[in-house]
């Protein structure tokens, strides 16, 4: 139970190394650890064909919306909660869109938008380029409409993907 009042903050997790889905729930776990971050929802695990880099194994990805206290976060000092999490979880950043223990992006916090940081861009820049992101996303808020006014169901219109069963191909 939360006590606070709370925004909807939506996480992607990403894991192709290792046993995946074991990272994505601890990656969860760690995560639920911080005071004012509380996971309420989860997606299903998909596995994901890898985008841009095709000579890698496939990806666990799900999307969590997490409650979030307003008075203890904004989105920077969330992107580095999620940042530490990758750190200890032994991420080695290196290859773009290459392998990686766990990726966690943050999507959307509340109704902010943020443009023009090259630290963070909310919403993440490539969400509704995703087929790994918006699926789940609207599996778990199907009414869910970004910040520009864009639904969920519009967004996944827009691009070309499959999903059989647990697995999702775009390309
Ligand atoms: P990928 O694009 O494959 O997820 P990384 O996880 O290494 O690559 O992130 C690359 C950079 O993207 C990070 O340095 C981070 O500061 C930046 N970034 C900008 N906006 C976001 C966001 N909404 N979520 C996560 N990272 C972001
Ligand atoms: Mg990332």
């Amino acid at each position: 139970m939360t006590d606070f009042p709370t925004i909807k903050v939506f996480v992607s997790l990403g894991s192709n190394i290792g046993d995946t889905e074991d990272n994505l729930n601890q990656a969860v776990a760690r995560l639920e650890k911080y005071e004012g971050i509380d996971p309420q929802v989860w997606s299903e695990t998909y596995q994901t064909e890898p985008q841009g880099l095709k000579e890698q194994e496939w990806f666990a990805n799900q999307v969590v919306m997490f409650a979030v206290d307003p008075e203890l976060w904004a989105p920077h000092g969330f992107l580095s909660t999620l940042q530490a999490v990758e750190g200890q979880m032994d991420r080695v950043r290196g290859v773009k869109n290459g392998p990686r223990t766990i990726d966690l992006d943050l999507i959307l916090f509340g109704d902010e938008v943020l443009e023009g940081d090259d630290y963070l861009t909310v919403p993440h820049p490539r969400a509704k380029d995703r087929a790994f992101v918006l699926h789940p996303l609207a599996e778990i808020e199907p009414d869910l409409v970004f910040p520009d006014g864009t639904s969920i169901s519009d967004a996944l219109k827009e691009i070309n993907y499959r999903v059989e069963g647990d697995k999702i191909y775009q390309d």
